[in-house]
C-alpha cells in the first residue's frame, strides 16, 4: 500500500519547498512529490524533512574501541601505535561479537540521521587466519546487523594481500584479513546472489590501501569485478598518513594519489577515503575524474592524521562525502561541523563550505555530502526526488535550534548550534526505523553489545 508524508518544509533535490506531499510507493521509493498542497490524509512530519545522510566509511567492529585508546603509551602515540591496539582487539573478535557490535552501532547511526553505510570490511577469517566454513561468515554478520535494524548497506569486502608496499608479507594479525583477488571475487559473487532481492544491500569492493595490494592484484580484481557489475563501487584508503606518502614515494617515486591515477584510472565509481595528504595537482585530478573523497573528520582528528585541504578541493569543484570510520562519533552533524571548523581554524576564514548561489555553509555541507555519499555507495539515494529510495529524516520542529527557522537556516541550526540530537524520525527505503528518537530494538541491542564488549575487553 502506498503511504504519504506531509511536510511543512522539505529539502527536495531542487531546493527547499513548503507544504510538500511526499508519496512513497510499495517498493520503498519516492513517488509523486507535490508542493504547495494541503495534507489530505497523509501523516504529518513533526518538523523539517531532509534527505538521509550516507556514511561512506565504517569499520563496524571499531565501535567497541571508541574512547578506549586515549591513554598515553610508553612511546609517542600515533596512528601506528593506535593500529597496534586495534590489531590486538581484532585478533579476538568472534562472529557473534561482530554482529552485536554492528547492531548497536547501526542503531546509533540511524538515530543520528545516517540512512546508509559503506562497510569497509576486512576481518574475513578466523583468528588463526583460516577461512570460516562459509568464507562470507563475517560479511553476512555485518549485513544482517544492518538489515535487521533497517539501515541500508553498501558492503565492501576488502582486498588485503600484503603487509606493506612492494608486496611485503602480512603480519600474524593481518592473516585474518587476507584474500587474493579470486577469493575476494567469490565473496562478492556469493553476497550479490544472496542479497539480490534486497534494495537495501549493494556490494562493491575495497582494495585496502596501496600498502596492501600490488599493481597486478589491483588490476585483476577491478577488471573481474566490473565484468560482473560495471557500476560496482570501489573504495580505497589513500594518503591518510605522511609516513604512507613517504613510503609510497620511496617505493615508486610517486605519491599515493599520483600512483593511483597513473595505474588505476579512478572514476565516478571510486571513493578515495581520507586523501588527507594531497597536493593541489592531485586535488585537481581527483575533482576532474569524478571520484568522491570520503572524509572522516572526527577519526582523522582522533588519530592525528592531518587536515584534508577541503577549501582547495571545493575550489576545483571536487565531490565529497563523510564517514564515521572508527566511530569516535556516529553523528553526521559532528563530521560536517568539524570538516568546516578544521578549515576555519587553518585559514582564519568563515563559511568555507559556502558555494556560489548557496551561501549557507550548513545547507551546502548537507546537500553536497548526501549526494556525494549516494554516489560513493552506488545507491539511488541522496535526495528527495521521485524514483529514488525513500530515505529521509525528520527533525524535531519544536527544538530551539529549528523552531521558527526556514530553509537553509535550519541546516545551519542543525550543524552549528550545540550537540542536542535534533533527529526525531528516520525512514529508510520507505520504512520508519526511528520513531520519536527511538528504535524498537535499542534496548536488546545495547544489552548484547555490553556482553560482547565485556568479553572482548576482559
Ligand atoms: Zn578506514
Amino acid at each position: 500500500m502506498n503511504k504519504s508524508v506531509f511536510a511543512q518544509q522539505a529539502l527536495l533535490a531542487e531546493g527547499w519547498a513548503r507544504d510538500v506531499l511526499i508519496d512513497i510507493d510499495d517498493k520503498g521509493r519516492f513517488g509523486r512529490i507535490t508542493t504547495g498542497v494541503s495534507r489530505g490524509d497523509a501523516s504529518v512530519a513533526a518538523g523539517p524533512v531532509l534527505p538521509g545522510m550516507a556514511n561512506v566509511h565504517s569499520h563496524a567492529f571499531q565501535r567497541a574501541l571508541a574512547g578506549y585508546t586515549e591513554r598515553a603509551g610508553p612511546n609517542e602515540d600515533s596512528f601506528w601505535t593506535w593500529r597496534e591496539a586495534m590489531y590486538r582487539f581484532v585478533s579476538r573478535l568472534s562472529p557473534d561479537q561482530l554482529e552485536a557490535i554492528s547492531q548497536q552501532l547501526f542503531i546509533e547511526m540511524l538515530k543520528q540521521g545516517y540512512t546508509s553505510v559503506g562497510e569497509f570490511h576486512y576481518v574475513h577469517h578466523g583468528s588463526d587466519g583460516v577461512p570460516y566454513d562459509d568464507p562470507t561468515e563475517m560479511s553476512e554478520r555485518v549485513i544482517s546487523a544492518a538489515r535487521q535494524v533497517g539501515l541500508a548497506i553498501t558492503h565492501l569486502p576488502v582486498l588485503y594481500g600484503f603487509g606493506g608496499f612492494a608486496g611485503a608479507p602480512l603480519t600474524e594479525t593481518q592473516k585474518r584479513f587476507h584474500n587474493n583477488p579470486d577469493a575476494l571475487l567469490r565473496i562478492v559473487e556469493t553476497l550479490r546472489y544472496r542479497h539480490r532481492e534486497d534494495a537495501g544491500v549493494r556490494i562493491g569492493v575495497a582494495p585496502h590501501s596501496l600498502r596492501a595490494v600490488t599493481q597486478n592484484t589491483l588490476e585483476t580484481m577491478i577488471s573481474d569485478l566490473h565484468k560482473i557489475d560495471e557500476t560496482a563501487p570501489i573504495h580505497i584508503h589513500v594518503a591518510e598518513q605522511e609516513k604512507e606518502v613517504a613510503d609510497c614515494l620511496a617505493w615508486s617515486g610517486k605519491r599515493p594519489v599520483e600512483w593511483l591515477f597513473e595505474h588505476a584510472n579512478p572514476d565516478r565509481r571510486w571513493c578515495l577515503i581520507h586523501a588527507t595528504h594531497t597536493t593541489n595537482e592531485e586535488l585537481k585530478r581527483m575533482a576532474k575524474s569524478g571520484v568522491v573523497v570520503g572524509i572522516c573528520p572526527t577519526t582523522e582528528a582522533n588519530l592525528g592524521d592531518g587536515l584534508f585541504p577541503f577549501r582547495a578541493y571545493l575550489d576545483v569543484g571536487g565531490a565529497f562525502a563523510v564517514g564515521s570510520d572508527s566511530h569516535v562519533s556516529t553523528s553526521p552533524v559532528e563530521e560536517l561541523r568539524w570538516l568546516e571548523y578544521g578549515q576555519r581554524l587553518a585559514t582564519q576564514r568563515r563559511n568555507i563550505a559556502a558555494l556560489p548561489g548557496r551561501p549557507s555553509a550548513g545547507g551546502s555541507l548537507w546537500q553536497s555530502a548526501s549526494t556525494g555519499g549516494a554516489q560513493a555507495l552506488a545507491r539511488p539515494t541522496g535526495a528527495i526526488a521521485e524514483g529514488l529510495q525513500a530515505d529521509l529524516i525528520v527533525l524535531d520542529g519544536s527544538h530551539a535550534n529549528v523552531a521558527g527557522r526556514w530553509d537553509d537556516d535550519i541546516l545551519d541550526g542543525l550543524i552549528f548550534a550545540g550537540n542536542d540530537r535534533l533527529v526525531r524520525d528516520v525512514m529508510v527505503g520507505g520504512t520508519w526505523c526511528i520513531a520519536d528518537g527511538h528504535h524498537a530494538m535499542e534496548s536488546a541491542a545495547a544489552k548484547n553489545y555490553g556482553c560482547a564488549v565485556a568479553a572482548l575487553l576482559s
